[in-house]
């Protein structure tokens, strides 16, 4: 089946045709079809002519929702093999790719339930003969762009509320993982979503995505993807002013007081960190823990960390799978190779693994790295795979200036006994979500977004139905 959906048919595009690979062995999963620049205007020019002349935008709410609450349950129906599809093509496991699935579920739900409750609002002015009237109107043609480490997942927190509020949409997804983004579309257009309203095209960022965020007829982009691609974004929608939201890295803190029970903190010090091989915007990779508990604390990460079982994501009893690609595991070497000339410990890990089945994926082994020199490159960048670095606090305050000595401010935890302490140093973080004896979970209805170089934009509850709408004011003088 062609792999662009462009006002309401599937083409195979003019850019060519591209490979889509598994992590686990580096075979061709699919071959897609690539976008060439026709196609891009093809794209906008649908949504563009859907959003001005369709019936989506004046399309009561109540019936956006159950049109969303039908995806909900076409994505039920499919679910083993979408979850399939994604551990194919991310390399993430089955079991990961199955909460991913519902999680996207849940959210389509989220957005279905709000888009009819969501009326805007009377302002009492003083004066009798005035009526005034908050209205929440859709931004317009929204081109969303995601990265490839969750692509249902990310697509799902834009598409959802973007057609709850009413706008029309040309998907991107990352050029590494098209694949459930695509299917996603085709369920869109199964449940029954007007021509033009949901449109994909498949390519890279030069050639697809930076187009899309030129055009003068994109009214708004929400992109998640990575720091340096968020600040081109931003300057190239600069020319038209285009509303811009972007999600963008992180560099976690994962802070441990030393009255939590070890093993519950070496549990999830992993947990935290090496969720899907480490490739998750708000892994824990900087455990700070305090000094009198960091030596056993260590050990005890190192000798689970070596515990590890690598192996497929379709293979039962998988705990991690492999890298995305090649490349991202000639990024993470050179990490662990630049930590340990910088006088880095390695703890665990730190290479390749050695079972022959698993020669021939990207994988690389979970790597505990100690001592690390507070300048080193591992510390301060986003590593977006399997290394955990560790440091080291006395008090409660060295511990919140740890924590908040990042350029991001994406996600945090704090794990302590003492409840006060622990909400003390969450309100002083500067991260967009903290945990507190916990680690990862999250909710629809709960915004997720970053504070500083994590984005400026919110994502899920409320917050993440706004960003797709313009609230206008009308004054009527009665
Ligand atoms: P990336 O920035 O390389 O690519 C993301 C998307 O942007 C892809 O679809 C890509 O094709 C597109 N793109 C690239 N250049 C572009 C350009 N000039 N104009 C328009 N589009 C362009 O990111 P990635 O490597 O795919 O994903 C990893 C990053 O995503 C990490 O930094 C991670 O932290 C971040 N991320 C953040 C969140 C969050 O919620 N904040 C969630 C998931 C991932």
């Amino acid at each position: 089946m062609p792999s662009l959906f462009i006002d309401g048919k599937w083409s195979a595009g003019s850019g060519g045709t591209d490979d889509v690979i598994n992590p686990f062995d580096g075979s061709v999963v699919e071959t897609v079809d690539l976008a060439g620049p026709d196609d891009v205007a093809r794209a906008v020019a649908a949504a563009r002519a859907a959003f001005d002349t369709g019936p989506w935008r004046t399309t009561p709410a109540p019936e956006r929702g159950a049109l969303l609450r039908r995806i909900a349950d076409l994505l039920v129906r499919d679910k083993e093999s979408i979850a399939r599809t994604e551990t194919l093509d991310t390399g993430k496991t089955i079991v990961e790719s199955r909460i991913d699935v519902d999680d996207v579920t849940a959210v389509f739900r989220y957005y279905a339930d709000l888009a009819d409750k969501d009326p805007g609002r009377v302002v009492d002015v003083g004066q009798a003969n005035v009526l005034s009237r908050v209205v929440h109107e859709p931004v317009g043609v929204c081109v969303l762009i995601t990265p490839w480490n969750y692509p249902l997942l990310q697509l799902s927190w834009k598409l959802a509320p973007a057609l709850a509020a009413g706008n029309t949409c040309v998907v991107k997804p990352s050029e590494v993982t098209p694949l459930t983004s695509v299917i996603l579309v085709q369920l869109c257009e199964e449940a029954g979503v007007p021509p033009g309203v949901v449109n994909i095209v498949l390519g890279d960022g030069r050639d697809v995505g930076a187009p899309l965020t030129e055009h003068r007829d994109v009214d708004m982009v929400s992109f998640t993807g990575g720091l340096t691609t968020g600040q081109a974004i931003i300057r190239a929608s600069a020319a038209t002013v285009k509303r811009v939201a972007v999600e963008l890295g992180g560099k976690n803190p994962n802070i441990v007081f030393a009255d939590t029970p070890i093993d519950l903190a070496a549990d999830w010090a992993l947990t935290a960190v090496f969720l899907h091989a480490g490739q998750v915007c708000s892994a824990g990779a900087r455990l700070i823990v305090e000094e009198s508990v960091h030596d056993e604390l260590v050990a005890e990460i190192g000798r689970r960390a070596e515990l590890i079982r690598l192996g497929g994501g379709l293979v039962e009893g998988t705990e991690s799978g492999p890298l995305v690609s090649a490349a991202q595991r000639e990024k993470i070497e050179k990490f662990v190779a630049d930590a340990l000339a910088d006088g880095a410990r390695l703890v665990a890990g730190g290479k390749r693994p050695d079972e022959p089945e698993l020669q021939d994926g990207f994988f690389y082994r979970p790597t505990v790295l100690a001592d690390v020199s507070r300048d080193s490159r591992v510390i301060r960048e986003e590593t977006f795979g399997p290394i955990l670095t560790v440091e080291t606090f006395r008090t409660e305050e060295e511990a919140i200036a740890l924590g908040n000595d990042t350029e991001y401010g994406l996600a945090g935890a704090v794990w302590t006994q003492d409840m006060a302490r622990a909400h003390r140093v969450a309100g002083a973080l500067r991260h967009g979500t903290v945990w507190i004896n916990d680690y990862h979970p999250y909710v629809p209805a709960a915004e997720w977004g970053g504070m500083k170089s994590s984005g400026n934009g919110r994502e899920l509850g409320p917050t993440g139905l706004a960003e797709y709408q313009e609230h206008k004011h009308i004054w009527h003088n009665t």
